[in-house]
């Protein structure tokens, strides 16, 4: 026995979940399939020892979209704002420096040497971004090699654990510069905007990012089936039949929110020129270690520069950003050390602990160690250009456009209006 509906949606992540959101507000009919027992994707809080840690985001923006979803699921009291203002660090050449968020930090900060300064003053005169080169080269030739490995390279890099080296302009980087309006000059487009980078405060909830995801998923509750994987897709009429494990939905539309390896068999019947191109997405292998240290530390974290040779890319200061006592997250591996995760917890604690009391100076314990994966956003991205769905099919996913939170919550709501605008007589999609 099959159900019918008009969209069925496969995945209840955060995309998966606002999906579901956004077309239960605008009424339309639609069912979204879980494999795993619990809603929310790679978004997951968890308590170790009694500390609050998380596994996925550490952190969003609470953007204005952010805000009025926030409002909307009644979460306001839970929100937790980072204090404003704290620093982020680069750890370079044997400690922290504090990384310029305007042109007159910049100028007075000790990041990069006075000649790197110079250097990156002369960049309104390089030529604009081209799509064929790779990140790496076109922040070097804009910026000068300093300036890339010690703030432009680890901040960006770090996104996605990848090396800007083996990402391409026209693939990743060039999303965000459309998003921020460079056109040719990054410096003039920062003095356009008053010389200053001033993005939203950043935010969790008081149990930790899984409160956004737990709301989106109680407020569609009786849409979302969980412990059901989906394991094949069929033409069915004029729409597809969606067989998971516990039942087969018959709907109009397929909304795929998978990571890439899963939306590859899904679609190996289906649409198998794309299923084989989407197979070829890199994934960069992450471990994630929570650490319990005393310190004086103040500061959202710290990235490091890429002229250091540390397995570590990265480190969160839970404890100050909103008050997790004692804890820090490390991010070990990524591309340029993709060896880590196959090395023991033990090993991947005692390398996290020692390159923790190398950059800060601080002794500190693992907590727990986990292994990760995000898109790469890197050069195997060609393989998706020109791959085209059959009608009634699409993906919304974090490899296949913005992977940030907000830019999930956006996808998910643009695709809930055109669904809702195609399914015809449904109220608009409010929020
Ligand atoms: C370690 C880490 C740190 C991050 N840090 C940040 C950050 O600080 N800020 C930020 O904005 N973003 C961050 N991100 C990115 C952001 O968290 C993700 O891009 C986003 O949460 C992905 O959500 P999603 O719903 O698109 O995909 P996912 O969360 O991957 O959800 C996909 C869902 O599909 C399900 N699924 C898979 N196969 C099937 C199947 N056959 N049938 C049914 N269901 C299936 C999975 O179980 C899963 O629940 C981070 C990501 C990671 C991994």
């Amino acid at each position: 026995m099959s159900e019918r509906t008009v969209v069925a949606v496969v995945g209840a992540g955060i995309t998966g979940l606002s999906l579901g959101y956004h077309l239960a507000r605008a009424g339309v009919p639609h069912v979204v399939l879980e494999a795993e027992g619990r809603p929310g994707g790679v978004i997951r809080s968890d308590r170790v020892e009694g500390h609050l840690v998380e596994w996925g985001p550490q952190r969003t923006r609470l953007t204005i979209a952010m805000q009025q979803l926030v409002a909307e699921l009644g979460l306001g009291p839970r929100v937790l704002t980072a204090p404003s203002g704290l620093p982020l660090y680069v750890y370079r050449a044997g400690r922290l420096r504090e990384v310029p968020f305007s042109v007159g930090q910049f100028l007075r900060s000790d990041i990069v040497s006075f000649w790197a300064k110079l250097r990156a003053a002369a960049e309104p005169l390089t030529a604009p971004a081209r799509d064929d080169e790779s990140v790496a080269d076109y922040f070097i030739r804009k910026l000068g090699r300093h300036v890339y490995e010690n703030i432009a390279g680890p901040l960006y890099g770090g996104l996605y654990a990848s090396d800007p080296a083996e990402m391409v302009v026209g693939l990743s980087l060039r999303h965000l510069l459309r998003e921020v309006g460079v056109e040719r000059s990054l410096l003039a487009t920062l003095l356009r905007r008053g010389g200053a980078v001033d993005p939203p405060p950043a935010c969790s909830f008081i149990d930790g990012m899984e409160e956004l995801p737990r709301a989106l998923y109680e407020s569609d509750r009786a849409n979302v089936v969980l412990e059901a994987p989906v394991l094949g897709l069929e033409a069915s009429g004029r729409g597809w039949r969606v067989e998971s494990e516990s039942r087969t939905v018959e709907a109009d539309r397929v909304i795929l929110t998978t990571p890439a390896r899963a939306a590859a068999r899904l679609l190996a019947e289906a649409a198998p020129t794309a299923a084989a191109a989407i197979r070829r997405l890199h994934y960069n292998p992450l471990a994630v270690v929570h650490l319990r240290a005393h310190t004086e530390l103040v500061g959202l974290g710290y990235q490091v520069s890429l002229a250091e040779r540390l397995a570590t890319r990265g480190v969160t200061f839970n404890d100050s950003l909103f008050d997790r006592e004692g804890v820090y997250t490390a991010y070990l591996g990524g591309s340029r050390a993709p060896e880590v995760v196959g090395w023991s917890d033990t090993e991947i604690g005692t390398v996290a602990v020692r390159e923790f009391q190398q950059v800060t100076a601080y002794e500190a314990r693992p907590l727990w160690v986990e292994r990760e994966a995000m898109p790469a956003w890197d050069a195997s991205w060609a393989a998706l250009i020109g791959i085209s769905l059959p009608p009634g099919l699409r993906i919304a996913a974090n490899w296949e456009s913005r992977p940030g939170l907000p830019g999930r919550l956006a996808q998910a709501k643009r695709l809930a209006e055109e669904c809702a605008r195609e399914a015809g007589g449904h109220r608009p999609v409010s929020a």
